[in-house]
This record gives C-alpha cells, sequence and structure tokens, in this order.
C-alpha cells in the first residue's frame, strides 16, 4: 500500500536490520506496536540506535486495537520522545499516508542540518589546517629577518640606528601574531600540550608586571602591583601562564590611555589563586563582555587593528588558562568606565618541593668548549643562524646536510650542535641517530631546529635523540638561556 502511494519502504524483520537501515538513513520508521520488545530493560538506543545531537528519528508507532499493550516501560519512555506518532488501527489508509509523508519531511530537514554541520565541520577543520600552514610558512622568512636584523644591529656602528629598530619591532610583532595563530590551531585541535611544574604564581605575574608585556612597559600608565607577602603555588606551565598575563596586561595597556591606570591583584580566594587586572581605559560594553574570548573577535575592529592586533589574544588567553582547569571573565561598567579581567586558577595540592633543583645533569654536561656546529640544508637561514651564534663570540661552523656533519664533528669537536630537521637525503631525525652513534657522541648536546613545534614533533624529536627542539625562529632569548645552561660562563 505503502509502495502505491509512492513511498519507498523496506520491511525490517529483527532489531538489528531495523538499527542498519535506520544507519544508513532512513526517513521514517513505521512500526507495529507488537513488534516492540518486551524485555523492560530495552532502551531507545537498543532499538533504533544511538542518535546523533541533530537527530531525532521519527518513529510512527501503529497502536493494537484499545492500546493494548499500553502498559509496556518501553511504550512510556518513547512517548516522551517528541518525533514520536502514534496512530490507532484500524486506521484510515489517508491518515497512514500523510503522518508518514510529515515524518519523512521532517526527517529531511534533520539530515539538511547534518549536512550543513558536517560543512562547517570541515570548513572549520580547513581553517585550523590553513592557519597551521600558512604560520609555519611565514616562520621560516620569519626566522630570516629576525636573525639578519639582529645581526645587523650587532654589526652596525649606530646603535639607535631608528629604521632597524622599527623593522625589529614590526617583526617581533609579527612574530608574535604568527606564533599566537599557530597557538590558537594546535589548541583547537587539542595538540596543546602543557608541560606543568610548581609555580610561585605572585612571583610569576610581578615579573611579567615589572618586565614583561612590552606594551605596559613601553606605556606611561600609573602601575600598582598588589600581592600578598607569601607565595601562591599553583601547577602549571610557567611559559603559557606567563602568556596569560602577559597577553591581558598588554590589552591593558592597548586599551588604556597613557593618563589612565593599571592594577594588578594577586590573592587567594579559598582553594583558588585569583588575579585581577584592572584598567581605567576604554572600557567593554555589555553585549561584548563575553564575546571578547572568542577568536578574532574585537569590540571596536579600527582600534584593535590600530594596536596591532587580530582578536586572537583573548581566545588564547581563555583557551591557557582552561588548561590549566581555571577560568577568566571580564567585567565593565560599559564604555570608557575601564575594564577588570578575573583569572582563577586552582591551587596547588601538593607539598612544597621548589628547592629541588635538577641541577646536576647540566653540571655533568658543562664542558670546556665554546664551539658550535649548525647543520641546515638553506644555505641563507644556515648562513644567518650561524652568524647569530656567533654574535655570541662562539666558533661557529656551517654545514649543509648530515652527512657533512659526519664528516665535520670529529675534527671540530662542537659543544652544540644545531640540527634542521626537514633536510633532503639524510634528514634530521638519521643524521642525530648517527651523530650519537660517533665517539662522544652521546655526550654531545644536539638541538633540533624546526619550522614545526606540535606536541608531537617535540616528542619525536625527543626519541630520535635530541636534547632540545627549537621552533624558528629560534628566539635571541632562547640562545642565551641555552648557552647559560650549557656552556660555561
Ligand atoms: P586584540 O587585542 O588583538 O584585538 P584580544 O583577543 O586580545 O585581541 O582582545 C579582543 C578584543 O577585546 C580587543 O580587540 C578589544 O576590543 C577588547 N579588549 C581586550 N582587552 C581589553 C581591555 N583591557 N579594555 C577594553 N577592551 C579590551
Amino acid at each position: 500500500m505503502l509502495k502505491q502511494s509512492g513511498l519507498s519502504c523496506y520491511v525490517c524483520s529483527n532489531q538489528e536490520e531495523l538499527r542498519r537501515e535506520i544507519a544508513k538513513g532512513a526517513g521514517c520508521v513505521l512500526m507495529a506496536e507488537e513488534a516492540l520488545p518486551h524485555n523492560r530493560a530495552v532502551t531507545w538506543d537498543d532499538l533504533f540506535g544511538p542518535e546523533p545531537a541533530w537527530s531525532q528519528l521519527p518513529v510512527v508507532l501503529l497502536l493494537a486495537r484499545g492500546h493494548a499493550q499500553k502498559e509496556l516501560a518501553l511504550l512510556r519512555t518513547i512517548e516522551k520522545r517528541p518525533s514520536i506518532g502514534f496512530i490507532e488501527r484500524p486506521t484510515q489508509k489517508r491518515s497512514l499516508i500523510s503522518a508518514l509523508k510529515n515524518a519523512i519531511e521532517a526527517r529531511r530537514l534533520q539530515y539538511a542540518i547534518r549536512d550543513a554541520l558536517d560543512a562547517l565541520q570541515t570548513a572549520n577543520r580547513r581553517k585550523d589546517e590553513f592557519l597551521a600552514v600558512l604560520a609555519h610558512e611565514l616562520r621560516n622568512p620569519l626566522a630570516v629577518i629576525s636573525a639578519a636584523i639582529h645581526i645587523k644591529k650587532r654589526r652596525s656602528a649606530d646603535r639607535d640606528d631608528d629604521m632597524l629598530s622599527a623593522i625589529e619591532r614590526q617583526t617581533q610583532q609579527l612574530t608574535r601574531i604568527v606564533d599566537d595563530l599557530l597557538e590558537v590551531s594546535r589548541i583547537s585541535r587539542g595538540k596543546l600540550e602543557l608541560h606543568k611544574e610548581r609555580v610561585d604564581l605572585v612571583a610569576l605575574v610581578r615579573e611579567v608586571f615589572e618586565k614583561g608585556a612590552d606594551k605596559l612597559q613601553g606605556g606611561k600608565h600609573r602601575k600598582q602591583f598588589y600581592a600578598p607577602s607569601t607565595e601562591l603555588f599553583i601547577e602549571g606551565d610557567p611559559i603559557r601562564l606567563g602568556q596569560v598575563f602577559s597577553n591581558l596586561l598588554n590589552n591593558a595597556a592597548k586599551y588604556t590611555a597613557d593618563v589612565g591606570a593599571i592594577d594588578v591583584t594577586v590573592t587567594q580566594d579559598g582553594r583558588s589563586a585569583v588575579v585581577i587586572v584592572k584598567d581605567t581605559g576604554v572600557g567593554i560594553p555589555p553585549e561584548m563582555i563575553t564575546r571578547i574570548f572568542d577568536i578574532f573577535t574585537q569590540v571596536d575592529r579600527n582600534l584593535g587593528r590600530a594596536q596591532g592586533g587580530i582578536g586572537v589574544g583573548l581566545s588564547l588567553t581563555r583557551s591557557l588558562v582552561t588548561l590549566h582547569g581555571g577560568t577568566i571573565e571580564a567585567r565593565s561598567g560599559g564604555a570608557d568606565k575601564g575594564s577588570e579581567f578575573i583569572v582563577r586558577l586552582p591551587l596547588s595540592e601538593a607539598p612544597d618541593a621548589s628547592n629541588v633543583e635538577p641541577a646536576q645533569d647540566t653540571n655533568e654536561r658543562r664542558a670546556s668548549q665554546t664551539k658550535l656546529l649548525v647543520v641546515d640544508d638553506d644555505h641563507l637561514v644556515g648562513k644567518l643562524t650561524g652568524e647569530l651564534i656567533a654574535s655570541f663570540g662562539m666558533e661557529v661552523r656551517v654545514v649543509p646536510g648530515g652527512a657533512e656533519a659526519l664528516e665535520v664533528i670529529p675534527n671540530f669537536q662542537p659543544r652544540i650542535v644545531f640540527v634542521d630537521l626537514g633536510m633532503p637525503g639524510m634528514d634530521g631525525y638519521e643524521t642525530v641517530r648517527r651523530i650519537r652513534q660517533l665517539p662522544g657522541g652521546d655526550s654531545l648536546f644536539i638541538a633540533a631546529l624546526s619550522g614545526w613545534g606540535q606536541a608531537e614533533d617535540f616528542e619525536r624529536s625527543a626519541q630520535a635523540g635530541f636534547d632540545r627542539h627549537f621552533v624558528k625562529p629560534i628566539k635571541i632569548s632562547e640562545l642565551e638561556n641555552l648557552f647559560a645552561s650549557e656552556l660555561p660562563a
């Protein structure tokens, strides 16, 4: 009868068949009450299969005359579903057909929503992938530019070369945007790992307040730091937490005129450490107070852009706080009424072990040489990295590949070797494995230099035998730290 009315149907004779046909994409299910299982424990999911968020499978149940089995527990639960329709037998052909056609139409809309959601997800994934690739591709040219500026500055007789300083500042700004983009896409793909340790939040925030957050340091705001005289320990990744507070303090400085004030308070509230960054700046309108944490959202695009931002900072900040098990909220009395950002982080439960320093390892490693070897197939990148290191007063050799490195090391006897990962022929991983097999290769400090800096990249390079993994462009401060810990003073 249904076929005659233009409906294509498939008759299922058991539950498995039913679930299979639904999963294939059924328009609706027409079921006789007698086909419902008598077992009380059977659920909707057992019968029809699990439903994704977009789905409300339409089921038309043909009830026996007088609702014979209405005591059934299952019937009672499915009665509550909005997508279920009941038709009592005997029924008119017309009512049945129209009920089924309505159900199929409802299902068609659900499938349209499913397809739209799939398309959105795909587009979102592509955007993330695009951002990751874009940021990665921008890193190499940025590495070259940064290194070139640094060398030029060191060589230049005119230490206060304005133009060079401007290029340097803009390049740092670009590097920061690229890093932020890469990190946001990493977080949204669940690929950012925290390296947690016991951190005194008071000291960390004070450090950012006094020396970090370049926009705050560059501004002329009245600024105050309030904190308890005791430490507040949390389990966190100091680098990421530094980013969190540097973002908030830079924003406070960006969105507050120089005549304004910026107050930072670190305090304890129950089992939480609380950091409040308060400014007297442009404020945030009420309708934007939660939206500003969404990526690429700026209250005033002109103002935001003029401040050199693209609306990524707060989104990154919120993700990093959440990864630490904390929360962040914004408050403001409205436009021109100033803003307040409140970060809560769970205090550490573990006993104090902060004085245990893992210094032994590095002491053992200290050797007397200050010779360094750079292995990079990109001539320009290799040359500039070499010159950058040489500008620290080190003796540097640059070779274009793993084979050359293996030849040079026994005679040159470097203390530290930097190896680019993506090289033709013998790649960085193979190179480090082979270097480790050389006499004395075990005790060499070998660092990977790569455009890729995702958790699995760090893991892979560590497994291959690298001591460290630096993401290009390697920062001057990273080199300073490395030389301070790995080379004699
Ligand atoms: P960006 O500063 O790069 O635009 P953010 O994600 O850091 O991006 O901030 C998003 C938006 O939130 C900013 O564009 C600004 O409109 C608003 N905002 C952030 N911090 C403040 C603040 N302290 N005072 C007023 N508005 C702010």
